[in-house]
């Protein structure tokens, strides 16, 4: 994960072809990209006549080396929307280690007029890409497109997905020699699945080789144009007999289950999680106790989104870049800019010490592109905000505040999701067609053979999630009346707390970190501490709010829990039972290094997805999806080791590890 190359290097031919500096080699065929791409990856993985042969509600996956412009990625949708049938979804993953800019991708899809329909949808959702994993739903979630930024020799070993198809790209192996190597085709091996084909452009005899090394059947066929011979293969090898973890493995999935989920709260995570769901065409039912979404943590006026990034690119780091981007994806798609929804007004991060300057510096020497982050001096900031701020600092153009009940609300308005509201599940029971949500009087609340607890820290009041560390941590944000003076802020500002700009006449100064109360009551002494905070970040903006003059015991506040964890992380993925699992690996508290082969004890169809600490509005997005490809057999939108620090059975297996391993409890 290097950011400082952040972009393909372009040379546009007088008729508007790119062609690579990087690789000195064009991107498709000078003659037709589009006939090439239908010839090559196309017809020759027999596309047509297999998506044909789908049934309602299955899957299928096709991974490419290579992004490039996406013409390969928009032929495939363009062809999927011709003969798939409906109720069927899609998934391509592609690895690019030099993404095109936004500006490149626009002018090369200018060659195809064709595509429009389908590069309109992609662009409206392409930005500038930063390393790591992004993460697009398309055509109302038909479409998912995962592309995986870095060299696929870094991503691929990182992916956990059954691939279906490949498209083997990635310019001619004598110009990019590095790729063409028995540690992808090693890769391709791991990710098929039994049967898989793939195509290739080359029919150089090194990688037909190393292909059949791997496993692949593989034959010459006609190539396009004046080329006279391609590759085509089928993976025929068996899977891979290393060790895998077996706590962070798959669950068994059906493979075409019954599309039915119970979601168990409707603060972000829930919503988030039932829209992922009900995106994929599953029935869903929210239960919540309150008469409302979104009435807890979620519940806020304005919530900022406040991307935290480190300079050492820590997984904690890694997750939040990747969900800021999906998050920013989705509140362009669901929201309205208009004053009460959302508003991507920008955040500026200001320093309150000198390590934190020198922290931000760091980061930002990293070299990211421009319209994520950058520097910016006090003169900068202080325009940028419109009104002074004591210092420079980083600059996110793309961020801004969210209402996040519009959000909850928005989420929940696909028609596959029903919200039953004044419902409180006390408890789960596993029966024979799944799980039965029941109340304080064991009666039952509604029953679905999958449940996604989305409690936060009241999950542990279930018992399949009561093992989990979760924290409550209380937070109160304050109210300030917007005066005239006041309306001049433009964009969030954020040091130890942050202040955003006026929404309905009131800017909201937040918040207080509290781990001792665990009530909601707002308290006049976190109102105090809050318009500290506003006087660090702008004096200029205190004055014209005339904080001076306010009464903090009059002052309008809203306190609320979030939930934490020990390690900051969110908790996402499925469940197990914990008594079991302690019995199971307790071998682990003796001897760390052994490898276990007993599958984990999964509570089958029981997931949780909780914990989002104070920045759920950035990563509540991107766990849904992240919960939803656990449930839907769909590769993660994740690296493994990402979603590995976020699986729920990490504190089970450190505890074991720790030696605190309490077997027979
Ligand atoms: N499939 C593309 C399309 O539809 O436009 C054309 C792909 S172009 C011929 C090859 C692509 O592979 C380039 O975008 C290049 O940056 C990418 N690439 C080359 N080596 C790579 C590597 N080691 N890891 C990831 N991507 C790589």
């Amino acid at each position: 994960m290097n950011p400082s190359k952040p972009f393909a290097d372009l040379v546009w031919s007088d008729d508007g072809q790119p062609y690579s500096s990087q690789f000195d080699d064009v991107y498709f065929s000078r003659e037709s990209g589009l006939e090439e791409t239908r010839h090559v990856f196309l017809a020759n993985n027999q596309l047509a006549e297999r998506w044909e042969k789908l049934r309602a509600g299955e899957r299928f996956c096709i991974a490419e080396t290579g992004f490039g412009t996406g013409l390969n990625f928009l032929c495939a949708w363009q062809l999927w929307d011709q003969s798939a049938p409906p109720d069927t979804h899609l998934h391509f993953v592609s690895t690019e280690k030099y993404p095109l800019s936004a500006a490149d991708m626009q002018r090369a899809a200018v060659l195809w007029p064709e595509l429009a329909l389908w590069s309109e949808q992609l662009l409206a959702q392409y930005s500038d890409l930063t390393p790591g994993w992004h993460q697009f739903q398309l055509d109302q979630g038909r479409i998912t497109l995962t592309l995986l930024i870095g060299d696929l020799l870094d991503s691929l070993p990182l992916l956990d997905a059954s691939v279906d198809a490949w498209f083997l790209d990635g310019f001619a192996p004598a110009k990019n020699p590095d790729m063409w190597q028995p540690a992808l085709y090693a890769q391709m091996a791991r990710l098929s699945r039994p049967g898989a084909t793939l195509a290739t452009f080359t029919s150089v005899g090194a990688v037909r080789r190393g292909l059949q090394d791997a496993g692949f059947v593989m034959r010459k066929v006609k190539g396009y144009g004046r080329k006279r011979e391609m590759l085509a293969g089928t993976f025929a090898g068996s899977a891979s007999a290393a060790w895998q973890a077996p706590w962070y493995a798959r669950p068994a999935a059906p493979s075409l289950p019954q599309r039915q989920a119970l979601v168990i709260g409707a603060g972000l995570a829930g919503c988030a999680t039932a829209f992922a769901l009900a995106r994929r065409g599953w029935q869903v039912t929210v239960l919540e106790r309150h008469a409302e979404p979104a009435q807890e943590a979620s519940g806020n006026p304005q919530g900022i989104l406040y991307c935290k990034l480190s300079a050492h690119q820590t997984p904690l780091s890694r997750f939040v870049l990747s969900s800021y981007a999906y998050a920013l994806r989705v509140l362009h798609e669901l929201l309205e800019q208009d004053g009460r929804q959302w508003q991507p007004c920008g955040v500026l991060q200001l320093p309150t010490s000198d390590k934190e300057a020198q922290r931000q510096q760091a980061l930002a020497d990293l070299g990211w592109p421009d319209t994520l982050l950058r520097l910016v001096d006090q003169a900068e900031a202080s325009q940028l905000a419109g009104v002074a701020t004591p210092s420079g600092g980083l600059w996110f153009e793309g961020g801004g505040w969210v209402n996040p009940p519009s959000l909850c609300q928005a989420l929940l308005q696909h028609p596959n999701i029903q919200l039953l509201a004044h419902h409180q599940t006390l408890s789960l029971a596993a029966s024979e067609y799944g799980w039965q949500a029941l109340d304080h009087e064991g009666q039952i609340l509604a029953s679905a053979p999958q449940v996604v607890i989305c409690g936060a820290a009241d999950s542990l009041r279930l018992a399949p999630s009561a093992h989990l560390p979760l924290k409550a941590i209380r937070g109160q944000v304050t109210h300030l009346p917007a005066t005239t003076a006041s309306q001049a802020l433009r964009t969030v500002l954020c040091a130890e707390g942050y202040v955003s700009p006026a929404r309905l006449g009131e800017h909201h100064v937040g918040a207080s970190f509290r781990f001792d109360r665990l009530d909601t009551q707002p308290s006049q002494e976190e109102t105090e501490s809050n318009l500290g905070l506003l006087l660090q970040l702008s004096p200029a903006l205190a004055a014209s709010l005339q904080v001076e003059q306010l009464d903090p015991a009059s002052l309008p506040a809203r306190a609320a829990l979030r939930c934490t964890t020990p390690d900051y992380l969110p908790v996402i993925g499925p469940l197990v039972d914990a008594k079991v699992f302690r019995e199971r690996y307790a071998e682990l508290a003796k001897d760390a290094s052994r490898q276990p082969t007993a599958g984990a004890p999964w509570l089958a169809g029981l997931h949780i997805n909780a914990a989002h600490g104070s920045r759920g509005l950035i990563s509540a997005p991107l766990s849904g999806e992240l919960v939803a490809a656990w449930i839907c057999d769909e590769p993660l939108p994740l690296p493994r080791d990402l979603a590995e620090a976020v699986h729920p059975s990490r504190f089970l297996l450190r505890e074991l590890i720790r030696g605190r391993g309490r077997a027979g409890q």
